[in-house]
């Protein structure tokens, strides 16, 4: 799954309203085949279900079967269809077997129920600010929300084939796990339509899709490869999801292992309460990943990391799957790992380094993962779908890869996707799985990576001996031992480079400190600690800002180069780094690379840095790049020409993601002549209102009381829900006491809009008015909350009452941008809304673990 929170590195700091199960159930019996019909009033968000569960009782002498149910009516149940005894408490369905039961006796237990499901099962209907959207219906079961549509066991170790049958109106299209059977006219004006899925797997991965959608089919070695667009988007559907069988095709190859379903079909639904969700044949996603063909150009392959996750899933996750919440790394860390896998395969490496670079950058962005492992079963306060669970185990898998070798790598994968098919996990399957395929041993490295915490923080210096040609490398672990952190033995790739030519060897760090002597036939130009980059870590390498310019310059490797970015970067107001940042802008031969000089020179942010910047317009068509350069203008304040250059691109630029962010930058500068040129953009219509949305956005920025109306207007029910999010998080800014505004965003704290639900969320936390509290507090004790949505309203009311108490209830200052360093609380706040914002306009699609909490 890739959740909107851990999108955000939300997780790990507060805690759930119903925390997960940490360890493996232990069972009474195993629940083989669900057969289940489906009915649904669409008036009262109702579902009206028949189950059929076979089931075999797997302990001696047992009495009576339990179920999880959630808030459903249990109307009738039959055992071997005779009527059975039954009760109901608030979380459990139990039902009375005949008499105490064998081992191996099999039951066919029937349910007739009903229920409004507060979660797992939503209805997105059309309403009257929404007369025309399409009706959708559609289940999130991950991580235990199937027992809220229907009574079953619901813990993912114990695996189960299913029978979907879906009554629903004749124009309406299904989705369900597995084969279509049949489909049928039911009563007037319905259809019944029959799914098999033959494959089993666990009750998180059911999916129950119904409404009004539009279909496009492709397929791959004969398997059907089906899109679904909510009714209107079906050309929206190819141009962001046909690269899907090919993906399909490099992981069956890399792993060995074929696609393991009988179909693949994804599905995109309105409002959804995840990016995406990987159900066993049928995955469902956000539909923001249906970006308008119009700007695709401006975002090619945006959408392939959420594809190449949840399809990656399909083998991992849903034919093995993790026995516990605990080892949900097994999921979430290989899909993760098989988003950079598609990058190597289809894009430049350049691009590839640049995910990773990226993916290693928010890891150390959020210091709260850093004492925790990656398996772990102490997540009751938190959440196990954290920025370890994805982010770093999807590292920890790069670095196993390069470690023992890409052949024994996916020989150790085939091997534990053979032996394991069609079975639940724990890591400890892996780890032998990869043993017996390779007759290695790789218990340390799991030791340190997985059951271990942290990563290694290095402090590397060298000395050049004329007489003896030798670099003597000094490298320092300098991170505290403690806890489940200990000192990391780790293979690194260290490259001298002199006059002569650039030598590199590979040495073996595991000490709190070494020196490595390592011969050189001269004196280094250059020296490199883990030559591109290869080994999740953080490194303070203490080097002369001539081997800086050098390595920025000369190094071959993308995060050599943009590691001496950074560091350039560090030294404010040297003219040197900044015209040699301002080179690598213009001339680098990797794009990542241009846009990380372009931060580092927003970062600067003096008038010579905004020379570099304005220079490098001429010389970057990307729209991408455009878009980082124009972002770091916005940080160079008090420079007439910027402000002039950034409204003329607001206004119009060849690329509307440079526009996006010339609108951003405008609001940042404060410029004189924002406030037309912002509100001008608001009124002007652009694919996906992508210009609107950002300009709706930047009046949060400008702080001009005079745009409240404006943004009060676009926050209100009936304007597109993206545009809407951007207002509302603009209102989150701006006329702080004015009560009536709060009292605005806190009524959309109600609405059934989950992206609205929370922007509003955040934004009443931005704006400090801790009349909001009992608004939040009442939405907590909703019991509809979905996924990751409660540690995010407790963050905010947190925030609200350290406003109130603390610094006085007319602080405003702590979510001001203030650069990078800062850490703050509402600072990093405001970094986690403003990432949540980010990924509304990358359309959700994107993982990403950059913020602090
Ligand atoms: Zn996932």
């Amino acid at each position: 799954m890739l959740t909107l929170a851990v999108a955000a590195g939300a997780a790990g700091v507060c805690a759930r309203l119903f925390a997960d199960e940490p360890y493996a159930r232990s069972r009474d019996y195993d629940l083989q085949h669900s057969k289940m019909a489906l009915k649904f009033d669409l008036e009262q968000k109702k579902v009206m279900g028949e189950v059929t569960h076979s089931l075999a009782i797997l302990r001696e002498g047992t009495p009576q079967v339990a179920f999880d149910s959630v808030g459903l009516t249990i109307q009738s149940v039959t055992v071997n269809r005779a009527p059975a005894k039954f009760e109901t408490t608030a979380e459990k369905l139990l039902v009375a077997l005949p008499a105490a039961a064998h081992a191996g006796d099999k039951f066919d237990v029937d349910i007739r129920y009903e229920g409004k499901p507060a979660k797992g099962l939503y209805f997105i209907l059309p309403d009257k600010e929404y007369p025309n959207r399409p009706k959708q219906i559609w289940s999130q079961g991950e991580s235990e929300d199937t027992r809220y549509y229907l009574p079953t066991y619901d813990y993912p170790n114990d695996r189960l084939t299913t029978e979907t049958i879906l009554t629903v109106p004749a124009s309406w299209v299904t989705v369900a796990n597995g084969k279509l059977i049949n489909v049928s006219k039911a009563a007037e004006g319905m259809k019944t339509w029959t799914w098999r899925e033959s494959v089993p797997s666990s009750t998180y991965l059911i999916t129950v899709v119904a409404g009004e959608f539009d279909e496009v089919k492709q397929s791959w070695h004969g398997l059907p490869v089906t899109y679904y667009a909510p009714k209107g988007r079906g050309d929206r559907l190819l141009p962001n999801y046909e690269r899907t069988p090919e993906m399909m095709e490099v992981f069956s190859k890399k792993l060995g292992v074929e696609y393991p379903w009988e179909k693949y079909a994804q599905v995109m639904v309105d409002d959804f309460v995840a990016g995406g969700m990987e159900n066993s044949s049928a995955t469902t996603n956000t539909s923001s990943s249906l970006r308008s063909p119009k700007l695709l150009p401006e975002f090619p392959g945006d959408e392939d990391p959420l594809i190449s996750h949840e399809l990656a899933h399909q083998w991992f996750g849903d034919l093995v799957t993790c026995n516990d919440w605990g080892d949900i790394w097994l999921n979430e860390g290989f899909a993760t790992f098989f988003e950079m896998v598609w990058t190597e395969s289809h894009y430049p490496k350049e691009q590839a380094d640049y995910e990773r670079w990226n993916m290693v950058q928010e890891w150390l962005g959020q210091p709260s993962l850093y004492a925790k492992p990656i398996v772990r079963h102490d997540f009751d306060d938190s959440s196990e779908f954290d920025g370890n669970a994805y982010g770093k185990g999807g590292l920890v898998l790069y670095m196993l890869r390069r470690q023992i070798g890409e052949t024994e790598f996916y020989n150790g994968l085939r091997h534990y996707l053979e032996v394991h098919r069609g079975k639940n996990v724990v890591t400890a399957d892996l780890i032998q799985a990869i043993e017996e395929a390779n007759h290695i041993d790789v218990q340390q490295f799991f030791d340190q990576w997985i059951y271990g915490a942290g990563a290694p923080k290095f402090d590397v210096s060298y000395g050049y001996d004329e007489g003896k040609h030798q670099v003597a490398l000094i490298v320092k672990q300098t991170q505290r031992v403690e806890g489940r952190v200990g000192i990391f033995h780790v293979p690194v790739d260290v490259e001298i480079t002199t006059a002569s030519g650039a030598k590199a060897r590979r040495i073996m760090v595991s000490k709190e400190t070494e020196t490595f002597l390592l011969p050189a036939n001269g004196a280094p130009l250059m020296v490199l600690f883990d030559k591109g980059g290869q080994v999740l870590k953080a490194t303070e390498f203490h080097k002369e800002k001539k081997e800086w310019l050098y390595q920025l310059k000369n190094s071959s490797e993308f995060a050599d180069r943009g590691e001496a970015a950074q560091a350039l970067a560090k030294m404010k107001n040297d003219d040197e780094a900044v015209t040699a940042l301002g080179a690598a802008l213009d001339t680098d031969k990797a794009w990542g690379v241009r846009e990380i000089a372009a931060d580092a020179l927003g970062r600067i942010g003096n008038a010579t840095a905004g020379k570099q910047l304005l220079n490098a317009l001429d010389t970057n068509e990307l729209p991408y790049v455009r878009s980082h350069i124009v972002a770091a203008l916005g940080n160079i304040k008090e420079e007439p020409k910027i402000a002039e250059k950034v409204a003329a691109i607001a206004r119009g630029d060849a690329s509307f993601r440079a526009r996006a962010s010339a609108l951003q930058a405008l609001g940042k500068l404060k410029a004189a002549d924002a406030f037309p040129i912002l509100s001008a953009a608001v009124d002007a219509d652009s694919p996906d209102d992508f210009l609107r949305n950002s300009a709706l956005r930047a009046l949060g920025f400008l702080g001009e009381d005079k745009a409240v109306p404006l943004l009060r207007e676009w926050a209100a029910p009936g304007k597109a829900i993206g545009t809407r999010e951007a207002a509302i998080a603009s209102l989150g800014r701006l006329q702080k006491s004015n009560k009536e505004i709060t009292t605005q965003v806190a009524g959309y704290l109600k609405e059934s809009h989950y992206p609205i639900r929370y922007a509003a969320i955040f934004a009443l936390g931005s704006r400090g008015d801790a009349s909001a509290i009992p608004a939040l507090q009442a939405l907590l004790k909703s019991d509809d909350l979905s996924i990751e949505m409660a540690p995010t309203v407790k963050q905010q009311i947190a925030r609200l009452q350290k406003t109130e108490s603390g610094k006085g209830a007319g602080r405003e200052e702590g979510d001001t941008e203030k650069g990078e360093e800062g850490d703050g609380v509402a600072q990093r706040l405001d970094r986690l809304e403003h990432l949540i914002q980010e990924m509304n306009d990358r359309l959700k699609s994107i993982e990403s673990h950059l913020s602090k909490k």
